[in-house]
């Protein structure tokens, strides 16, 4: 099997027992004779799929029973929209800290629904940092956060507070413990560190789901989910059974206090070595830096993308930077391997060598 070290931002990789596990149910899932892909998501097998998926992930994440999970479609982009449809409501601001492409697109999605105002925005600083001073609006609805920024490669280590919190954990959900109940909302896409593409894992208070406005496109309200087990329409079956098969590959691997382990020692070994070859600029503020994505560049837009070719010859892929930002960035979500960073810190030292 030729596997290369993929460093996709998202889609991302997978491990390769839960890809095996999911190969052998693509021709029979369970007890069913059928393969997930053709499963009913009224059967009573997927319905206590979906029931053991939300069981583990409560027990993962130490989720509250406050909290209520929904799985949704759209990806977290729809998230933008359902957040302020939801919770801003006339009379309330929605408030933003943008520290990254994502966090601004959340907030010029919530400008069509009502008010919204940025508490603090590092825009002028090509989100280099995590701005710590935050004004909020008057009556604030909540302060929507992005915990790690993708892009820019800077990771929230703290979290603000002085309004319901409502955060966009696309890209480090389950790569580090997280206090839930501080959270008003927390959504993430799956296809980093959760399972594949296709499904937004929603937790939230079941009272802030419960009070969905009534008005609302009926899959666009928290409540429908709330009322039917996420199951109003046909969900994401498949996608849901490959976020199942991550969360007991991550419970089997120690569970997320052993991950955020994993993760702190890859990511220190990479921004060692960038810190060591001054060949190389280091994209984030030193204590804003990311655990999942290390955004750097080198010398000239021509040699990043020089870097991100030759890389390719030695297995190393997927490590060219947004289209948004350039540079390189290298994803290293909870699946990916040691023996991934060691290779790609032995690349960027013979590159640099080179080429300086
Ligand atoms: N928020 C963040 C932090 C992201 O990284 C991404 C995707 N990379 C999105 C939102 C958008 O996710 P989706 O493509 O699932 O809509």
């Amino acid at each position: 099997m030729n596997r290369v070290f993929n460093f996709n931002p998202g889609p991302g990789l997978l491990p390769v027992e839960v890809l095996q596990k999911i190969q052998s149910a693509l021709l029979s899932y369970g007890d069913t004779g059928m393969g997930i892909l053709e499963i009913s998501h009224r059967s009573k097998q997927f319905e206590r799929l979906l029931n053991e998926t939300k069981l583990l992930l409560a027990e993962l994440l130490e989720i509250p029973t406050s909290h209520e999970i929904l799985f949704v479609t759209g990806g977290a982009t729809a998230q933008f929209s359902m957040v302020p449809m939801n919770l801003l409501r006339e009379g309330k601001t929605g408030n933003y800290l943008v520290a990254g492409i994502w966090g601004d697109k959340a907030y010029e999605e919530a400008k069509k629904f009502g008010s919204a105002h940025i508490a603090a925005s590092s825009k002028a600083h090509r989100y280099s940092e995590i701005p710590k001073k935050l004004i909020l609006s008057p009556n604030p609805a909540y302060l929507h956060i992005t915990s790690n920024n993708t892009v820019e490669g800077t990771q929230l280590h703290t979290f603000p507070d002085g309004a319901p919190l409502v955060c966009d954990a696309s890209s480090d959900l389950l790569s580090r413990p997280m206090a839930v109940s501080n959270f008003e909302l927390i959504y993430a896409c799956a296809q980093k560190n959760i399972g594949p593409t296709g499904v937004t894992i929603v937790i939230g208070k079941r009272e802030t789901f419960a009070d969905s406005p009534s008005t609302l496109p009926i899959l666009y309200s928290y409540k429908t989910y709330l009322d039917s087990n996420s199951l109003y329409n046909t969900p994401p079956v498949f996608a849901i059974y490959g976020v199942f098969e991550m969360l007991q590959w991550l419970k089997r691997n120690g569970g997320i206090q052993s991950q955020q382990e994993r993760n702190r020692v890859k990511a220190e070994t990479l921004y060692t070595a960038l810190d060591s070859l001054p060949f190389y600029r280091s994209h984030a503020a030193t204590d804003d830096r990311s655990l999942m994505n290390i955004v750097f560049s080198c010398p000239t837009p021509e040699l990043d993308t020089t870097f991100a070719k030759e890389a390719e010859a030695h297995g190393l892929f997927g490590l060219l930077g947004h289209k948004a930002h350039g540079g390189i960035r290298a994803s290293i979500y909870n699946a990916f391997p040691v023996e991934g960073v060691t290779a790609l810190v032995q690349f960027m030292k013979d590159f640099a060598q080179k080429r300086g």
